[in-house]
């Protein structure tokens, strides 16, 4: 490990092997969302992605057939008012900040044509534009393999590999590059759902279903916490 590289050889190699056997896993047992069919556009990728954040996909995919109907593109999302969005978005909760977001986003890309210019640093002049959603920009526009890491990924990694060291996901570095890690080569979009799909599906936050997980073999979490618990 250089003194520039937080990742251990193992830990890539662990990452490594997760990426691929998530995918495997996904190709059986991924959730399917419209805005994941093959032609949804870059503006549905990005938008859901501001949707999904504080409530559950499931939620989320009753919801986004009538809003992507209602508001196609980003003009049409910035051509709305504050209270007719605020009221279309009452279902899914917080909706004033949502709003807010939303149209802030939509006003910012209608003027730049829907052409979000590359790299973080420059996401950071757009309004209600955090790291998860420059990363949704960074590979639904731009090809980039960036992680859509919120507590779900984290979760995994964390169990999987190791615990991180600081409270905000965003600022630690560990477990930043072990996001990028888990991400990078081809096919981005399909390892970041995969991850998702697995962290809803079987590596719950409350109640992991380790005892059907197909890596619980190298699981840290699995060998430390759980196999310990039952020899008790
Ligand atoms: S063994 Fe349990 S904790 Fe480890 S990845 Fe699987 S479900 Fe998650």
């Amino acid at each position: 490990m250089s003194s520039a590289d937080p990742l251990t050889r193992g830990e890539k190699r662990k990452l490594t092997r997760l990426r691929s056997d998530l995918l495997d896993w996904a190709k059986e047992n991924g959730r399917t969302f419209p805005w994941r069919f093959a032609d949804a556009s870059t503006y549905e990728r990005i938008v859901v992605e501001v949707l999904l954040q504080r409530t559950t996909a499931s939620a989320v995919a009753s919801f986004y057939p009538a809003f992507v109907d209602r508001f196609s593109s980003w003009e049409s999302l910035a051509a709305a008012s504050a209270d007719e969005l605020e009221i279309f978005l009452k279902p899914l909760g917080l909706w004033r900040r949502r709003a807010a977001s939303l149209l802030g986003l939509a006003r910012y890309a209608a003027a730049v044509s829907g052409e979000f210019p590359r790299g973080a640093a420059s996401h950071a002049e757009i309004p209600a534009v955090g790291q998860y959603v420059s990363n949704a920009i960074s590979m639904f526009q731009h090809g980039e393999a960036t992680p859509l890491l919120d507590v779900n990924m984290a979760r995994v990694i964390e169990r999987f590999v190791r615990p991180r060291k600081l409270a905000d996901i965003r600022y630690d570095p560990w477990l930043q590059a072990a996001a990028h890690w888990l991400v990078r080569g081809e096919s981005p979009e399909r390892v970041n759902w995969s991850v998702l799909d697995f962290a809803a599906l079987i590596c719950k936050a409350r109640t992991p279903l380790c005892h059907s997980c197909p890596v619980s073999s190298r699981c840290r979490y699995f060998q430390v916490e759980v196999r310990s618990r039952s020899r008790k």
